[in-house]
């Protein structure tokens, strides 16, 4: 069972990071879900619910998501998703339950850095940043791969593009974690494809590293990046073995540029489609 020595309120974020710093073992929590499953004593819990940190905001050039929106909150923001290529929300309704999901943050699903985590890696292959009180802002890809410091993290920032994009997952069961993860998405002219639960971290490829460059990726384009996510680091656990999730990445991969993509003449999809049938098959 999960115990607390101390509850902390925070009536701001700065005062949360204060607290963070100098009460030994202090930690932030979000819907607790993760937390709980570990059997101690927090000597220091500290709770952000009076931070303002529950809506998702959004600017001119951005959308400000809080960290303590729900992952139900973020599934069922229909304009959030309608502009980003509805990744979120096909990253996260398998996640549990619906009850689950309306407990669960989005900044303790960030902040955990789990690498089965299909929140990351669809906002990875988003123009994502992160916004922490001490290290401020911080490209997503940076982030998590950033040591875990003392911080409290306040908000996941998307910044505003023509986005196309798709997400894409295996789970052996509904509601499992995933085996892979992919999402492709396509903003400024340039190709983003992030793979998680390999079950390492997520990982992204873009531009030249990945191999994609035309709006409507050809049969060899969609071939190279399937090449590119191929060559990433793998290994097996209970979920699956390496040499599965490197066929499965790039298989995802395939399917989630064409998805994504607008391709104008059915031609050009049909060959794009018959390339992704191709790398989904088990050789
Ligand atoms: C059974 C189960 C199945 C799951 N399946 C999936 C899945 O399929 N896909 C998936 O993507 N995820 C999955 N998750 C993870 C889940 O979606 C959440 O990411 C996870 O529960 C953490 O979110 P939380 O709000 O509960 O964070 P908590 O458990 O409250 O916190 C997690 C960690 O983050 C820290 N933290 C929280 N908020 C902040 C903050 N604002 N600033 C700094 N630190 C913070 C905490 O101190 C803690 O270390 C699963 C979790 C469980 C328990």
């Amino acid at each position: 069972m999960l115990r607390f020595g101390r509850y902390v309120r925070a009536a701001n974020v700065e005062d949360a990071l204060e607290v963070l710093r100098f009460r030994k073992g202090a930690q932030v929590m979000g819907g607790g879900m993760w937390m709980r499953l570990s059997d101690r004593t927090v000597p220091c819990v500290i709770d952000l619910s009076d931070c303002g940190l529950d809506k998702i905001e959004e600017t001119e050039d951005e959308y400000r998501i809080g960290a303590y929106v729900t992952l139900r909150d973020l599934e069922c923001a229909a304009d959030f998703n309608y502009r980003t290529g509805n990744v979120l929300n096909a990253a996260v309704h398998d996640i549990v339950g619906v009850q689950f999901r309306q407990l669960a943050t989005v900044g303790g699903s960030v902040f955990g850095r789990f690498g089965f985590s299909d929140v990351i890696c669809a906002l990875l292959a988003l123009d994502s940043e992160v916004e922490l009180v001490g290290a401020g802002r911080v490209p997503l890809a940076t982030f998590i791969d950033m040591p875990y410091e003392l911080d409290v993290l306040t908000h996941v920032i998307v910044k505003k593009h023509d986005y196309q994009a798709s997400y894409q997952c295996l789970r052996k069961a509904a509601t499992d974690f995933s085996t892979i993860n992919v999402c492709a998405a396509r903003w400024d002219g340039t190709w983003h494809v992030a793979v998680g639960s390999r079950p390492a971290k997520a990982r992204l490829l873009a531009g030249e590293a990945l191999g994609v460059s035309s709006a409507e990726p050809t049969a060899d384009e969609i071939a190279r990046a399937v090449e590119a996510v191929r060559g990433l680091a793998y290994s097996s656990n209970m979920w699956g073995s390496e040499r599965y999730r490197r066929h499965l990445a790039g298989a995802l991969t395939a399917r989630s540029i064409v998805q994504a993509a607008r391709y104008a003449s059915t031609e050009a999809y049909q060959a794009a489609l018959a390339a992704c049938t191709r790398e989904e098959a088990i050789r």
